[in-house]
């Protein structure tokens, strides 16, 4: 209790690709000199941009200032493939069902929540149709065993009564223009984003609204002041009278869950532009989204111009670093990965230049719980997204929010009801065994 310092701030590897190919936006000023406010929220991605919408609707008279240490989609937020899931999605296991009907149907509920949650903010605040669009996604199959693992989770959908469609090697041929899948299971329920156009859209929402947002402003320390808390910065201070942690595995770099939070690094690299000959080659739809048949396998998107151009992103393979960075060897031998990837799905566009490579961070915890609940008086956390923040921290930041104004929901109730993250093995045993772990995994599922 009383003084808390970031022992370190983000550091990010690579343009994240989907702010570049949107129009430039003017970056927001850095918190310079002291202020207050009477809500402090650290982290601007899903969670605690979340955060400041539920406050605002709960409260609009809230006074609410957002400090992050980069730009807004500069962070994780905007370094992923878009894929907000509303069924289960459990990464560790070896087609996605979670662990027991349930709790998956609690989850498909509270996941649909926030995809309502972001759907109504995409109306309220005008952001535009194309950098939300409820148009499901299919798990593609590329091996028997990947065949295997969509009849398995068919089968869990069923007994959920969920919607869900298997399509032959002839239906995916049709949507993604190529001929490497054998089969792939639709469920209707996905909202895939462009995720740096939604968030830049949700915050220019927020602002218009009154919140204040900070860039490049990486708090140092956060502690108790007489009247709440005091966040100082390189440049400034901004005392508070409560605060919303949601920067998500850098909950970490301030002392908190220590030895609890694994920290793993994905990769992405997006096209350039296709040409008209290179889309006439390729064929199939303009834009779609396949999430691998194995949670280990490769991730594909087609997007189109409303996207931000026509082109193809790709996803592969990811590793545990602790100090939450990814090298440029880490990159480089990625890249060379999913270049193979890539050549394998779309022989008709070889020599197709990939114009973005990036890395990101996410944060997991062993029991594959978050943390959203109050730390110490007036300290709240929005973190912990366990790899699929594009809802679960859109929950936390919304859970946060209701739980700082005293509002008890289903969504405080489900995560102040969750354990305590796990605690790992000490290092380096936790990187050895997580990594060796990984690299089996990815081995198993090199088809898909
Ligand atoms: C390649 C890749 C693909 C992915 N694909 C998907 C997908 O399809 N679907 C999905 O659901 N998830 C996906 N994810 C995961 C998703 O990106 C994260 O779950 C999500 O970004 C978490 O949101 P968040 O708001 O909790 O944290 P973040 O997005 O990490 O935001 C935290 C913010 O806190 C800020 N911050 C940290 N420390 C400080 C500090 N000291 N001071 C001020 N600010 C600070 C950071 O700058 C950052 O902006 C993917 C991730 C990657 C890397």
């Amino acid at each position: 209790m009383g003084r808390h310092q970031a022992v370190r701030t983000p550091v990010f590897n690579g343009p994240a690709g989907w702010s570049v190919i949107l129009p430039p936006v003017a970056p927001r000023a850095r918190l310079d000199g002291s202020t207050g406010c009477d809500v402090a929220i650290v982290g601007g991605g899903f969670a605690g941009l979340s955060a400041a919408r539920r406050l605002h609707q709960i409260d609009p008279g809230l006074d609410v200032a957002i400090l992050d240490a980069a730009r807004i989609s500069e962070g994780g937020t905007g370094r992923n493939s878009g894929f907000m899931i509303d069924l289960p999605h459990e990464l560790t296991s070896s087609d996605y069902a979670g662990s027991g009907d349930s709790h998956d149907r609690q989850l498909t509920r509270l996941n649909r929540h926030a995809i309502d949650f972001a759907a109504q903010a995409v109306a309220e605040y005008g952001i535009p149709e194309g950098w939300f669009q409820r148009s499901g996604k299919i798990n593609a199959a590329a091996s028997e065993a990947g065949l295997a693992a969509n009849e398995s989770y068919a089968r869990h959908l069923h007994d959920l009564g969920e919607a869900h469609e298997l399509l032959d090697a002839r239906a995916m041929h049709e949507i993604t223009g190529t001929g490497y899948y054998r089969g792939g299971l639709y469920t209707p329920g996905t909202a895939m984003i462009q995720p740096a156009g939604y968030v830049q859209g949700l915050a220019a929402g927020l602002e218009r609204g009154g919140v204040r947002i900070y860039e490049n402003s990486p708090v140092l320390t956060i502690e108790t002041a007489p009247q709440g808390w005091r966040l100082a910065t390189a440049q400034g201070a901004l005392l508070a009278q409560r605060v919303i942690m949601a920067n998500n595995g850098h909950l970490e770099s301030f002392g908190f869950k220590r030895g609890r939070l694994m920290h793993i690094m994905l990769n992405a690299c997006m096209t350039e532009e296709l040409s008209p000959e290179a889309i006439r080659a390729l064929g199939g739809q303009e834009c779609w989204g396949a999430t691998p048949s194995d949670p280990m396998g490769t991730t594909v998107r087609r997007i189109g111009p409303a996207q931000g151009g026509n082109r193809i992103v790709i996803r592969q393979g990811g590793y545990y670093r602790p100090d939450m960075q990814t090298s440029a060897a880490d990159l480089a031998r990625l890249v060379d990965h999913m270049r193979q990837k890539f050549d394998a799905r779309f022989p008709m566009l070889k020599g197709l230049r990939f114009a973005y490579c990036w890395s990101g961070h996410l944060c997991l915890s062993k029991n594959g719980v978050s943390v959203m609940r109050e730390l110490e008086p007036g300290l709240f956390a929005a973190c912990v997204d366990n790899g699929l923040g594009t809802t679960r921290s859109t929950l936390t930041g919304i859970g946060a929010a209701e739980m700082l104004c005293g509002r008890s929901s289903m969504i405080t109730e489900f995560f102040t009801a969750e354990a305590e993250p796990g605690r790992l093995p000490p290092h380096p045993f936790d990187t050895i065994g997580a990594n060796a772990y990984m690299r089996w995994k990815e081995w198993q599922s090199r088809l898909e």
